[in-house]
């Protein structure tokens, strides 16, 4: 099946020919392509970080910085695969990214963890570290 090489959407229309090949617009993102074209792909990987990211509550444009993905994008897979938060938490958590030494001296450090959760996930060659200090007031 084909989707948008830019955001992975399976909504698009046909856009005229071009060099031959028909060419769609994508109605989620605005993306133009043709179909057989390798374009820059998002890798299924990157669409289940965005999801995770977006659960653990961080926002569009968070996830964007982190992940070099487009916001648009972001909100574009929330839709499809219908995510919804379960409630709103008071504490917003906070991320790092952190290369393995630096995740081993992050740990190292008691207060760091302290009165806090922690998440860690591959990230490319680095760690992200998301930490809701849950109990600090
Ligand atoms: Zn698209």
């Amino acid at each position: 099946m084909q989707t948008c090489p830019n955001c992975s959407s399976d909504v698009f229309v046909k856009a005229g020919i071009l060099n031959n090949r028909q060419r769609y617009k994508c109605k989620s993102c605005g993306y133009y392509f043709t179909v057989g074209k390798l374009g820059k792909r998002i890798d299924d990987y990157y669409v289940n970080k965005a999801l995770q990211l977006y659960l653990e509550g961080l926002t569009y444009r968070e996830i964007e910085r982190i992940l070099g993905v487009s916001h648009v994008s972001v909100m574009n897979w929330v839709r499809k695969y219908n995510i919804k938060r379960p409630y709103r938490t008071k504490y917003h958590p906070t991320y790092k990214i952190l290369s393995h030494t630096e995740l081993g001296a992050y740990f190292s450090e008691q207060e760091n963890i302290k009165g806090a959760g922690v998440l860690v996930t591959e990230l490319g060659d680095k760690f992200m570290l998301i930490k809701w200090e849950r109990f600090r007031d």
